[in-house]
């Protein structure tokens, strides 16, 4: 079975051709900057080399047929016929409360998915317009939505109420919701897994440390809390976004600053985190070189960054009552052995302590202690693809 797997972001969209049994993409690809005189395409057909390319899309209908018909190029395409797409599926951010699980799109799924518009307007629209696309190229093939709030729904109560008054609840949905789900319940089997222990018997938290970052606690295979709340922007430090903050700086921004709020909103998502602190970059990489170099302020991003994933750990283990294991992931999760070392030296008190030489290796298994420590590499695309196989055989 090929599962074409679409994910459409508000500037760009990444497609791949993924065979879920094998575990395998045939072919990955991204067109970024729609819209600008900028655009391009990237993309890799399985063990050819990269193509690269500028090129006129206006919008996102013109990229996903750019990406359809990538797939199907005689000279560097990976498929001769449309019919060798089995499924699509699809990336979607946001469900509200209506689905907790991947579906298969139907009129209803598509109602509930334009509801979400209002929650996620820089997504949920080109998620749609993926659909559509999809179902005006390849009719007749099954397309599945896998949500980013999906895995997180069935949080508690406790956890997902904010003590604002109730009806910021019942009749305006605010609440939290959670995002990054497919990572978080992709990582957290492979972890299960990697440990050799039935899922549901363990209490793990999840750490998806990239651009955007967020820690779940996964207790018996479910999500029972996690950091990111009613936007992406509650939470850890990001690359641009400041994650937890007192609300009453916004207040105070606006009033004793003047600030509109597109001004404000700009400020906590694009201009602070890890870009705000160190006034050096988003990119931890980057971070890391000129803090080690004496850059004093990158050195602070790193700490703050690092602090509040503590923070996270230490509480969610007091969620769970204990913990077993504490899994990164995400491109710093996966690569930084700096900034796991940090985060781990302060948690001798929860069994874990790292082994120095697996972690600076990158090992999948790095802790020494009786709590164990993973790094498991995410792979959202193969498990939304895994996601529309098992939803296909459901129905
Ligand atoms: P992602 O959004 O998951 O692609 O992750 C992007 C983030 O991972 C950026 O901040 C990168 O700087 C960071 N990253 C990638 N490789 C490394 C590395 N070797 N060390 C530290 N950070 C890294």
């Amino acid at each position: 079975m090929n599962v074409l797997v679409l994910n459409c972001g508000s500037s760009s969209v990444k497609f791949q051709l993924v065979n879920p049994a094998g575990k395998r993409a045939l072919a990955k690809g991204i067109i970024e900057e729609i819209g600008s005189h900028n655009a391009f395409l990237t993309c890799q057909v399985n063990g050819r080399d990269e193509i690269k390319k500028a090129l006129e899309v206006p919008d996102h209908d013109a990229a996903i047929r750019l990406a359809h018909s990538t797939l199907l190029h005689p000279e560097y395409g990976v498929i001769s016929d449309p019919s060798e797409i089995d499924a699509v599926g699809h990336r979607v951010v946001h469900a509200g409360e209506e689905l907790t699980d991947s579906v298969l799109v139907t009129d209803d799924v598509i109602e509930i998915i334009r509801s979400c518009i209002k929650f996620a307007p820089l997504h949920n629209p080109h998620n749609l317009c993926g659909i559509e696309m999809a179902m005006e190229l390849l009719p007749g093939i099954p397309q599945v939505a896998v949500f980013d709030t999906a895995f997180h729904q069935q949080m508690p109560p406790e956890a997902y109420m904010y003590a604002l008054p109730l009806t910021a609840y019942t009749e305006l949905g605010i609440r939290r919701y959670g995002f990054h789900g497919t990572s978080h319940g992709f990582v957290a089997a492979a972890a299960a897994k990697e440990l050799d222990r039935p899922l549901e018997e363990l209490r793990m938290i999840t750490c998806h440390l990239g651009n955007g970052a967020s820690a779940a606690a996964v207790k018996g295979g479910i999500s029972v809390e996690t950091s990111m709340g009613f936007t992406p922007l509650e939470g850890l430090v990001m690359g641009t976004r400041s994650g937890d903050i007192d609300p009453a700086v916004v207040l105070y921004l606006i009033e004793h600053e003047g600030l509109g709020s597109d001004e404000v909103n700009t400020l906590l998502n694009k201009q602070s985190g890890l870009l705000g602190l160190s006034g050096v970059s988003n990119d931890m990489r980057e971070i890391l070189t000129q803090a080690e170099q004496g850059n004093e302020d990158a050195a602070l991003a790193v700490d703050v960054f690092c602090h509040r994933i503590l923070k996270y750990v230490g509480s969610y283990a007091a969620v769970m009552g204990g913990l077993d294991a504490l899994v990164f992931t995400g491109g710093i999760g996966e690569n930084s052995p700096r900034i796991r070392e940090k985060v781990c030296a302060r948690l001798a008190f929860l069994g874990i302590t790292l082994s120095e030489a697996e972690n600076q290796r990158n090992a999948t298994s790095i802790g020494s202690g009786p709590t164990a420590v993973l790094v498991i590499n995410t792979n959202e695309e193969l498990a939304i693809a895994q996601d529309t196989r098992r939803i296909l055989r459901e129905i």
